[in-house]
């Protein structure tokens, strides 16, 4: 499946906020969007008129930018993201929770959220590469959507990878209450479909609803 492969600091300063796509470097002083950054701070959108262009308000810029916002936070491209909202749509419910609610049971997102990735770009690497299992069973498909009381886990190699390791030790991320840790870390179960209070990225999905309802 294609991926967005250019610079993503670039992305952050286009939506103007960190959305901590390279893992230790985003907490670190290198990350452009640091205030005090050891670098030139360079929070301002990119291009060459960036820094000296001023922002208009208008309604759909502001929902525009939280759909960008999301779908660069999970790393998926458009027509990913808006067949995923179109499904969102079709089930029952309110279709921003239903949205969110698929997002987060990705494969990719799940295994950053138990910490093996620095980044959802590396979770999504490590389950390309075949390091991840659902059951005892290996999928390499990051999209795959995770379903209550399935478990998963890597590769008894894998856990010795100097990054897995690194990772876990380094990052130390809390899992959120929709799931579980088991067996040191290095294997998740999935408790429950996460409720919208327990997914805490700072999306206003109601601006993407509208966004796309037009
Ligand atoms: Fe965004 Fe991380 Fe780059 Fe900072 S270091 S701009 S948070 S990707």
């Amino acid at each position: 499946m294609a991926r967005y492969t250019g610079p993503v600091c670039r992305l952050c300063r286009r939506e103007r906020t960190k959305l901590y796509l390279k893992g230790e470097r985003c907490f670190s002083m290198k990350c452009p969007m640091a205030e005090n950054s050891d670098r030139q701070t360079r929070a301002f959108p990119p291009g060459m008129h960036g820094a000296s262009r001023q922002r208009q308000g208008s309604e759909y810029l502001t929902q525009l930018r939280e759909k960008q916002k999301a779908r660069r936070i999970y790393g998926l491209l458009e027509k990913q993201f808006r067949n995923l909202y179109e499904e969102a749509n079709r089930r029952p419910g309110m279709t921003g929770t239903n949205l969110l609610q698929f997002l987060e049971l990705r494969l990719d997102n799940v295994a950053y959220r138990a910490g093996w990735g620095a980044s959802r770009a590396q979770a999504r690497q490590f389950v390309l590469h075949g390091h991840v299992t659902i059951n005892g069973k290996r999928v390499t498909i990051p999209s795959y959507r995770v379903r209550p009381g399935e478990v998963v886990a890597l590769k008894s190699v894998t856990r010795e990878n100097f990054n897995v390791v690194r990772n876990l030790d380094v990052l130390d991320r809390n899992v959120p209450g929709w799931l579980e840790k088991g067996d040191g870390g290095f294997s998740i179960t999935v408790r429950t479909v996460p409720q919208r209070e327990q997914i805490n990225e700072g999306i206003k999905e109601q601006l993407i609803v509208e966004l796309y309802s037009k």
